[in-house]
């Protein structure tokens, strides 16, 4: 369907004239993602700056024949943000209020335009944390956090967005308004809408707001980054801390090529003899977090390790993995998966790995970093064509092989969906289809995510 005539003025007389973006100019941000793979066209750019506003848009844009793209903080990794050809994209990134930050019960209302940073520097006004933390937190949004269901550096602490989701309030294909914010820590009354949204990329409903939990805040926080011979001493170490170190925090793995990489990009000296791979493990608690690590680490006979000490060294020492997608980004347009694995597979994926892309483009150079505490590995292959799709096909299966999942934080997005038959069952994708359809059965809610 071409979208009807009369759509712009129709959506200007309820966002407003500036908050309709027509120009090339203006749209340009809209329409490409953070690593330049992806990009498209739209027809409109719309800014709505209340739920009443998102719902009227959708319903204009439904009843004009024009599909639409939901649009948080544009960080996502798997080209689910980015218009394709033509729809609007209604972006959230107005919507941008802290509507409650309860103290007392550590709650949040947050509008779906509000970043994660805003978010996490609210939470630590009122005395608490927010769970969720990963680099691109000035960025990205609570609603585009929602609709991944984002992990990052805490998820073996804390557990994944759906876990801080207390409430939610979602516009569905038709305008209607769906979810409830009201706190209710405990409400066993049928299906679970705001579970559904997480995950759900945008494709069954624009979240408007949410009411989150917050942690507890730990004043002591200790961070080490630990040398170790590679993947498999490296995901040994981390059961053992699980096992013996309450207060662990984070794991993430770090291969020396990366290391090498963003020491380089960010001009550095780096911090600890070589090795092929190292581990940035994070305590926090209430009592002394850098005693328990050091403990921790001289019971499981840690040889070689540096210790930050001080908040600033331990900003530092995170640079270092958070830096790693700039310092690849830098280098060219990566070929990104965001893989999880079973216990005790990721030395075996990690062994194939160089052979397999190798007969592909024997000069690729390929990155491994990830949550390591959740077997969570973002692979990176750089130095092969963008349309290029044999290493995609390569890498998924040999993860597939090791009964691993094909995406463990980022979602499947337009990237991922060629594989998604590959990794879930049939009945689970009729379930979803059935799902998908009945809540928009136009399909106007992102075209091409998910589902081919
Ligand atoms: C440097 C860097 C590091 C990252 N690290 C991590 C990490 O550690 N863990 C992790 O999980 N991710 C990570 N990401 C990926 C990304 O930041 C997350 O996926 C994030 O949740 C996306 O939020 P966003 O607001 O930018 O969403 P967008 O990119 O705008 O959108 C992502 C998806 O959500 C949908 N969407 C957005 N807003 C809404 C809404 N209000 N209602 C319905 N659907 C919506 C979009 O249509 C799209 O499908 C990283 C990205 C970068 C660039």
């Amino acid at each position: 369907l071409e979208p009807r005539e009369g759509l712009v003025e129709e959506l200007a007389a309820v966002v407003g004239p500036n908050n309709v973006l027509e120009d090339e100019h203006a749209r340009a941000d809209y329409e490409v993602d953070w690593t330049g793979r992806y990009k498209g066209r739209a027809r409109l750019v719309v800014r709505p700056g209340t739920p009443e506003e998102v719902a009227r848009s959708v319903v204009i844009c439904g009843q004009g024949g024009a599909s639409i793209v939901p649009q948080g903080g544009n960080t996502g990794l798997v080209g689910g943000a980015v218009p394709v050809n033509g729809e609007v994209v209604i972006s959230l990134r107005r919507m941008n209020r802290l509507v409650e930050v309860d103290a007392g019960s550590g709650q949040v209302v947050a509008e779906a335009g509000v970043t994660l940073a805003t978010l996490a520097g609210a939470a630590a006004q009122a005395g608490w944390r927010f769970g969720i933390d990963f680099a691109a937190r000035d960025s990205a949004t609570v609603g585009g956090m929602i609709a991944t269901n984002a992990g990052g550096l805490h998820v073996m602490r804390h557990g994944s967005m759906r876990e801080q989701i207390i409430g939610i309030e979602a516009v569905l294909a038709d305008g209607q308004v769906i979810g409830r914010l009201s706190g209710l820590l405990k409400d066993n009354t049928g299906y679970h809408l705001p579970s559904l949204l997480a995950g759900s990329e945008g494709t069954l409903g624009i979240i408007t707001r949410a009411c989150l939990k917050l942690v507890r805040r730990d004043s002591s926080r200790a961070s080490a980054l630990i040398g170790v011979d590679g993947p498999e001493q490296a995901e040994e170490i981390v059961n053992r801390l699980r096992q013996s170190c309450e207060s662990l925090a984070a794991a993430e793995l770090i291969l020396e090529n990366g290391l090498s990489l963003v020491l380089k990009h960010q001009r550095r000296e780096r911090p600890l003899p070589e090795h092929p791979a190292y581990v940035l493990v994070e305590t926090a608690s209430n009592r002394d977090a850098e005693t328990e690590l050091v403990d921790a680490l001289a019971d499981i006979g840690v040889v070689s390790a540096v210790l930050a000490a001080g908040a600033n060294e331990q900003r530092r020492l995170w640079e270092l993995r958070e830096g790693l997608t700039d310092a690849i980004s830098a280098v060219g347009v990566p070929h990104k998966f965001d893989v999880s694995l079973p216990a005790g597979r990721i030395r075996h994926l990690m062994a194939k790995l160089p052979d397999l892309v190798a007969a592909i483009e024997p000069n690729a150079v390929i990155v491994v970093f990830g949550h390591l505490g959740d077997r969570n590995l973002h692979i990176n292959v750089l130095g092969l064509g963008r349309g290029d799709g044999r290493v995609d096909d390569v890498v998924l299966r040999a993860v597939l092989r090791e009964g691993g999942s094909i995406s463990a934080e980022h979602g499947i997005g337009r990237a991922k969906r060629r594989w998604l038959p590959f990794d879930r069952s049939r009945a689970d994708l009729a379930a979803m289809r059935a799902i998908k359809a009945s809540l928009d059965p136009r399909g106007i809610f992102n075209p091409g995510v998910l589902f081919a």
